[in-house]
């Protein structure tokens, strides 16, 4: 979403905030003035959610610069009210870069633990009776802001190490299986867990901390749309893009007039065209554009002048699954297919669709 406030970049990876996470602070001030805190209450508590949340950031740096070592980019981390996310440009398919990418995160906040005890006064803690105990850390000041603050991150690991897939010990779980028996297997088995452990949660927020509920759902979306995209990769597996491209479709000239675009696509069951004299390509004119462009300039203008010329070339001898991963990144999904120079087919996401739908279907 584009409602995200963006923090700059720190070791090249863009660091954003999304809009919801501003909510966290509202509802933080809700509890605390419903519980007749004060503002010096509310500083500590705010204070304490950016520290956390620093923890976070720093837990998703130890995903993301650890995926790095295996040549694999990080688009952002992102922090929502529910913690951060770390959008790693592919999944590693080998086990163990996915087991040391997943297990970096929650060794950020041991680290960061390690480094906080000599700061927290257990000893006087642990001399406490109960009662003073329990007044001491009934609410976060500035003498207990670093106990807090340690147990914090003991929560995150431990959270964190739930496996629910995705969540980090789902993917330790997924790497660990997927050592023993195939990846599709392990995935199956680990997002399944995922998706039970979703529900427990989700039926227990439910009943007694309807905020807990959130998670759950996110999880359960996840583990299930991963078990998918590694079946879809499992049913691409060998097969090329040659396979499955489009070969017979229209292109249109620079110099024919939009109105041609808008006949040819009522007249067929074509959407998008590659504009192109012979073999050569000058852009690509999609449908989405079309109504605007129109109002704009009149059914008369050549194609040429609202064609798009930025767009990803595919080739045939490429893995199919490269073609889905790209078409999937890409809010354009129809990429020209060419070898040598010369345009051989197109490729669009519901061509991938029919593909894997015939594939699951039959050995096609
Ligand atoms: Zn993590």
């Amino acid at each position: 979403m584009s409602s995200s406030l963006n923090l700059g970049r720190f070791a090249g990876i863009k660091v954003q905030i999304h809009w919801t996470f501003w909510l966290l602070f509202l509802f933080i001030a809700f509890l605390v003035f419903t519980q007749g805190g004060d503002f010096t209450t509310l500083f500590w508590h705010s204070l304490f959610i950016i520290c956390i949340f620093i923890c976070v950031v720093l837990h998703e740096f130890g995903h993301a610069l650890s995926a790095r070592k295996y040549g694999i980019g990080t688009r952002s981390i992102t922090l929502l009210p529910i913690g951060g996310v770390a959008n790693l440009k592919k999944i590693p398919d080998n086990p163990k870069e996915e087991l040391i990418i997943a297990i970096a995160g929650p060794a950020v906040n041991v680290v960061i633990a390690l480094l906080l005890i000599p700061f927290v006064s257990i000893d006087a803690y642990a001399g406490m009776d109960p009662e003073t105990l329990q007044e001491e850390l009934s609410t976060i000041t500035s003498q207990n802001f670093m106990f807090y603050l340690l147990m914090a991150n003991f929560a995150l690991v431990l959270f964190n190490m739930i496996p629910a897939f995705p969540m980090d010990g789902g993917r330790i779980f997924r790497s660990v299986l997927s050592m023993k028996m195939g990846r599709v297997e392990a995935t199956r088995i680990a997002t399944g867990l995922g998706k039970f452990l979703a529900l427990l949660f989700f039926l227990y927020g439910l009943f007694f901390s309807i905020i807990l509920v959130v998670i759950p759902v996110f999880v359960w979306f996840g583990a299930h749309s991963e078990n998918i995209m590694i079946q879809q990769f499992d049913l691409m597996d060998g097969y090329t893009i040659r396979d499955a491209m489009i070969t017979q479709y229209s292109t249109l000239r620079p110099d024919e007039p939009l109105q041609k675009a808008v006949e040819r696509i009522l007249a067929t069951t074509e959407q998008d065209f590659i504009v192109s004299d012979d073999y050569q390509i000058h852009g690509i004119i999609y449908m989405a554009d079309l109504a605007e462009a129109l109002k704009k300039t009149g059914k008369e203008t050549p194609v040429r002048r609202i064609m798009d010329t930025d767009f990803v070339i595919l080739h045939p001898h490429e893995p199919l699954h490269s073609a889905y991963r790209k078409l999937r990144r890409d809010n354009r999904n129809f990429f020209p297919v060419m070898e040598n120079g010369k345009l051989v087919g197109v490729m669009d996401l519901n061509n991938i669709n029919e593909f894997l739908t015939f594939r699951s279907a039959f050995d096609y």
